[in-house]
């Protein structure tokens, strides 16, 4: 059941603002007959657009040019309102949203991010996302400027790049379409932490870099050769599911021992109070491990151990430079990471040992969402290899047109459609990785405002 009433514009009207919008990125402030020459819109239908745009906010009145011509008032300009959101990522994680916004110029309007109990429904989960953006861009200025919405949420994505990895997905990329007025991408939300600490936060420069981010799932995100890898069905970075004992507890995903099981803050948590450590949650469990309580120094050790020897054969496979650890686990320190790093030293070929550094994330819980921003603005050399973003959506005024939810076949069975169009037997979709068109890409700005790199566990002297 919908919550909301979704504003209704009308697919060609949405179109001619999306040009005038994109004008106006492009070419800076412009009057209107440019614009109308630019656009090739009616001067009746300019002015529509332009009203609709400017009641909005997304345009404003520019400066007039300072020197005048001839007898007439110099011609009104109209530009991008500074204060309107440019892109919007928005990270879904199992238990809290995070926002991040950019503006015209991409710099980094504001971040927030709020907790939630886990299994909030989707429509709540999208509210409070909108609210956390009202609170970053004031009301209603964000509204039909937007560039884009890059969207994280947990798990792999089967679909090619429209969200439909089933039915509920579907049915949020629409629901955010409406709510946000942009295109809406989506992708697994921890590679977009990955993509965030490889643009700005602790990897940034590094062209190979493998990202762990250790939470409520743990997951992670592999940049190989300056590029942000997404993998086969969406599956790259799924480092918790490596299994890391083959008599361990059933994971979620229908194995057993997967990583996740062992070293997410759940599982953490439940094997310190089986050992007899009092606590129930994290900050209990911060303060016995500053307090060298020795159940808890005794378990991470353990944990730490499991995490390195993954991320040694991951180190093995892929050959990362730099190695990233994030999440609320690694933020218990050394006693957890010190473990780690001792772990990778020893399953590090010889050859690489002594290169490979670790290092803890920089950007904190909103890497995510800043991830989300980068992937919207598309501009990022990272996202070089992905697949290009489908064409603007129609808004519709119903319920999405979401694909058959075929589960029979699991996952990969998920239509998706769009792209492929072979008509073959197989609904798997074609994924459209050859066809990377070269386009112009803007670096991306530093952002002023975020934490500096934190210190580098070093690089190793020879043994
Ligand atoms: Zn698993």
């Amino acid at each position: 059941m919908r919550q909301f009433t979704p504003e209704v514009v009308l697919p060609a009207r949405r179109g001619h603002e999306q040009a005038v919008l994109g004008l106006l990125r492009a070419y800076g402030p412009l009057n209107r007959g440019e614009l109308s020459r630019r656009c090739g819109l009616s001067r009746t239908t300019l002015h529509d657009t332009l009203s609709g745009l400017l009641a909005a906010g997304a345009v404003v009145t520019a400066t007039p040019d300072e020197a005048p011509r001839g007898r007439g008032r110099p011609a009104e300009r109209l530009a991008l309102n500074p204060a309107a959101g440019q892109a919007l990522g928005i990270d879904f994680s199992r238990r809290a949203v995070y926002v991040a916004a950019v503006g015209v110029t991409y710099e980094i309007v504001g971040t927030a991010g709020e907790a939630h109990a886990p299994g909030l429904p989707w429509p709540d989960r999208v509210a409070l996302a909108e609210r956390l953006v009202r609170g970053l861009l004031g009301g209603g200025l964000w509204r039909r400027a937007l560039k884009g919405v890059g969207v994280g949420v947990v798990g792999p994505l089967t679909g090619a790049w429209d969200g439909s990895r089933d039915g509920a997905l579907s049915g949020v990329a629409a629901l955010l379409g409406e709510r946000f007025g942009g295109p809406v991408l989506l992708d697994n939300n921890t590679r977009l932490a990955a993509l965030a600490e490889s643009t700005w936060g602790a990897a940034a420069g590094d062209q190979d870099a493998l990202y762990l981010r250790l939470s409520y799932g743990v997951g992670g995100g592999v940049v190989a050769g300056g590029v942000l890898h997404r993998g086969a069905d969406g599956v790259s970075g799924e480092i918790g599911h490596v299994p890391v004992d083959p008599a361990g507890r059933p994971c979620e995903c229908g194995g057993t021992g997967c990583l996740e099981t062992v070293a997410s803050i759940r599982a953490v948590l439940d094997a310190y109070r089986a050992r007899g450590g009092q606590g129930d949650d994290l900050p209990a469990l911060k303060a016995a491990v500053e307090a060298r309580d020795p159940i808890a120094l005794g378990l991470l050790s353990e944990v730490g151990g499991q995490i390195g020897r993954v991320l040694a054969a991951l180190s093995n496979a892929i050959g990362p430079r730099v190695i990233v650890v994030g999440g609320e686990l690694a933020e218990l320190g050394a006693p957890l990471l010190e473990p780690v790093r001792k772990a990778l030293d020893a399953g590090a070929v010889p050859i690489s040992r002594h290169r490979l550094t670790l290092r803890r994330a920089a950007l904190g819980g909103v890497a995510g969402a800043l991830g989300g921003v980068a992937l919207a603005l598309g501009e990022s050399p990272l996202l070089s290899r992905y697949p290009a973003p489908e064409p603007e959506p129609e808004p519709e005024p119903g319920p999405a047109a979401s694909p058959a939810d075929s589960r029979a076949g699991g996952p990969a069975d998920s239509p998706v459609g769009r792209r492929g169009g072979r008509g073959g037997p197989s609904p798997r979709p074609a994924v459209g990785w050859g066809a990377a068109q070269a386009r112009p890409r803007r670096p991306l700005t530093p952002l002023p405002s975020l934490p500096t790199l934190p210190v580098s566990r070093g690089r190793r002297a020879a043994s």
